[in-house]
């Protein structure tokens, strides 16, 4: 007899003063379920709605074995699709019904994707200071621990904060000088490999800040000093100019933690313009998607990297690495961290030793969710401030 889907509803809690949202998907079957997830932290309330209110009526009653079938179902059901909102609420579904088919079957998913490639997902990890001297120390102390691959930044994204030219009466916001970005993030990278040499990988992430022509200029500018890769150099909707990019410079280019929709990343990966795809899975709608994604990739010579930032749950960061153990083309792992607070929040979480992160092998997603500790984190629903982002005339500009 089939196991039907029997509830299906959103979780909202912010243990590490991030908004996080977990889809729980119960069955018919006593004791077993599902977990997904669902986080876009700036606009929760939407995604639980999405979940709640939406997708529920939707999916009681239908069989839990029919993941894809069940995903397409999600995704034309509003007729309208590919929204960042939607999106959400349909990967803590998905997640939630790859981590029930694992324990009905008794394989972590990596097994379903195929089995391991290796044995643990090599990370980066994030190093900001406001000085060159303090953000070398952070390299150091991050390579002591046995990273071999560091995102640098310099005075935070789009360097330092400044607002000095704008004129009276300018919206208060993030000011930030892209042109005085561009140069000091040059001078960044001459400093740390004339420090550490060249034995370390290093990344950087220009988090779309920058026009095209600035993005050509850095490129161009840090190709000497050998990065691992160059993340989000530009804008989504600024694409095109990759082809601009590609020809004038050999560095690595790393996009896509914005992508939405297919189309976003369909021509990138066909004319080979980019050389790692960071989508933000639970963004694309989960991990069915992503699965595809990436064996698009790997035909065309591209690894993943899928976004690992905080404002994804620990068992989002599961997924990914799920993902990162079956997929012969992955390249490297984000990893900002899992705390204390989180662990305790979502037992089995994924485990950072040295520079690799490990999963604990339990069948499915193997990671839990304690509800009741959950409950004692309310998300926060104010206004949301860092994205208000301004060039140095006032302008309102991408984060
Ligand atoms: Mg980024």
């Amino acid at each position: 007899m089939a196991v039907i889907i029997r509830d299906v509803r959103a979780i909202c809690t912010a243990p590490a003063g991030i908004n996080l949202i977990v889809v729980k998907v119960e069955t018919s079957e006593p004791g077993l379920y599902g977990l997904g997830c669902a986080t876009f932290a700036y606009r929760h309330k939407a995604v639980a709605c999405m979940v709640d209110d939406y997708l529920k009526p939707l999916l009681v009653g239908r069989d839990v074995s029919r993941i894809e079938d069940l995903w397409q179902t999600m995704n034309h059901n509003a007729y309208w699709r590919n929204g960042p909102v939607e999106n959400n609420a349909i990967s803590g579904v998905d997640m939630a019904l790859w981590d029930i088919k694992g324990k009905m079957a008794g394989m972590p998913v990596y097994d379903l994707l195929g089995g391991k490639c290796r044995e643990a997902a090599a990370v980066y990890r994030h190093a900001d200071a406001p000085t060159l001297e303090g953000l070398t120390e952070k390299v150091r102390a991050f390579m002591a621990d046995g990273l071999r691959h560091i995102r640098v930044q310099w005075g935070g994204y789009g360097g330092k904060a400044v607002r000095d030219f704008a004129p009276a009466g300018s919206e208060e916001g993030i000011y930030y000088d892209p042109d005085g970005y561009v140069r000091s993030t040059t001078t960044m990278f001459a400093h740390l490999r004339k420090e550490l040499g060249f034995e370390i990988e290093l990344l950087h992430d220009v988090h779309e800040r920058i026009a095209p022509s600035e993005a050509i200029r850095l490129a161009k500018a840090l190709e000497p000093y050998r990065l691992f890769f160059l993340e989000d150099i530009l804008s989504p909707e600024q694409g095109e100019w990759f082809r601009q990019v590609r020809a004038q410079c050999a560095i690595p280019l790393a996009q896509g933690e914005l992508f939405n929709n297919p189309h976003e990343w369909e021509r990138l990966v066909a004319d080979r313009l980019i050389d790692f795809i960071r989508v933000h899975i639970s963004q694309i709608g989960g991990i069915t998607p992503a699965r595809k994604l990436a064996t698009l990739c790997e035909a065309f010579g591209i690894r993943t990297a899928w976004h690992g930032p905080g404002d994804v749950s620990p068992i989002g960061h599961a997924a990914n690495v799920h993902l990162d153990l079956a997929c012969p083309n992955f390249g490297i792992q984000e990893w900002a961290g899992i705390n204390e607070v989180l662990m305790e929040v979502f037992p089995g979480s994924p485990e950072l030793r040295g520079g690799y992160v490990h999963l604990n092998g339990k069948p499915g997603l193997g990671i839990d969710m304690d509800e009741k500790l959950a409950a004692k984190y309310p998300c926060d629903g104010g206004v949301t401030v860092w994205t208000q982002t301004r060039l140095p005339d006032g302008t309102a500009h991408q984060p």
